[in-house]
């Protein structure tokens, strides 16, 4: 069945929509007025000068967390690049000098135009090696290669730039983050080094 709903009939002044049009002036000038001696009330933020705030679980930019020597904490063991559901993590893994530390990524890359910022990178790498935490969100480039982070611009931080930044870095324990086994291991080759 079909309800016909019938427009209703415009009578008197209103047929010339004199009403309409002065009621929307007079609210035009309301904003215009309101907003010429009160602009700290506009709505709106003089971007890029002024930003809004980013909300604390915000997933940003991403970034390689590094050891007290500079290198990279990462140890290349693929766990991030294989929950990446986007497939945009490429690593190349390469063995080290030391002893201890069996690889590291001799290449770390993130297409970040396939990247879908879930998170997943960060909450798989058992060595908090990898996090989103910096408050960077806009991106922009002029090629796509501009948007592959590279190791290089991975590591380009200071790990004490972002103590407190709002950003995602899902909190850790030392024993879910290591594992025991793997705090064990720390400890036998701390004591094989002194
Ligand atoms: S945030 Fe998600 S999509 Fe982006 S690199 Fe990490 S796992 Fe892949
Ligand atoms: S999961 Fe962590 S340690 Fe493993 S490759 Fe990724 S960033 Fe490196």
């Amino acid at each position: 069945m079909v309800k016909v709903v019938r427009r209703p009939e415009v009578k008197g002044l209103r047929k010339f929509y004199l009403i309409e049009i002065l009621g929307g002036l007079i609210v035009t000038m309301k904003h215009v007025i309101r907003n010429l001696f009160k602009p700290e009330k506009l709505p709106t933020v003089m971007y890029p000068e002024q930003t809004k705030p980013i909300p604390a679980a915000t997933r940003g930019r991403h970034r390689l967390m590094k050891r007290e020597n500079g290198s990279p904490r990462c140890t290349a063991c693929m766990l991030c690049a294989t929950n990446c559901p986007a497939f945009c993590i490429h690593i190349k893994a390469a063995e080290t000098d030391d002893p201890y530390i069996e690889k590291y990524p001799e290449r770390f890359d993130i297409d970040l135009l396939r990247c879908v910022f879930c998170g997943l990178c960060v909450e798989a790498c058992p060595l908090d090696a990898i996090r989103m935490d910096m408050p960077l969100v806009t991106f922009a480039g002029y090629t796509r290669q501009d948007f592959v982070l590279t190791k290089e611009i991975l590591l380009d931080h200071d790990n004490s730039d972002y103590p407190h930044a709002p950003g995602y870095n899902p909190p850790k324990p030392l024993d879910i983050t290591h594992g025991p086994h793997y705090v064990k291991f720390l400890e036998k080759v701390k004591t094989q080094k002194q």
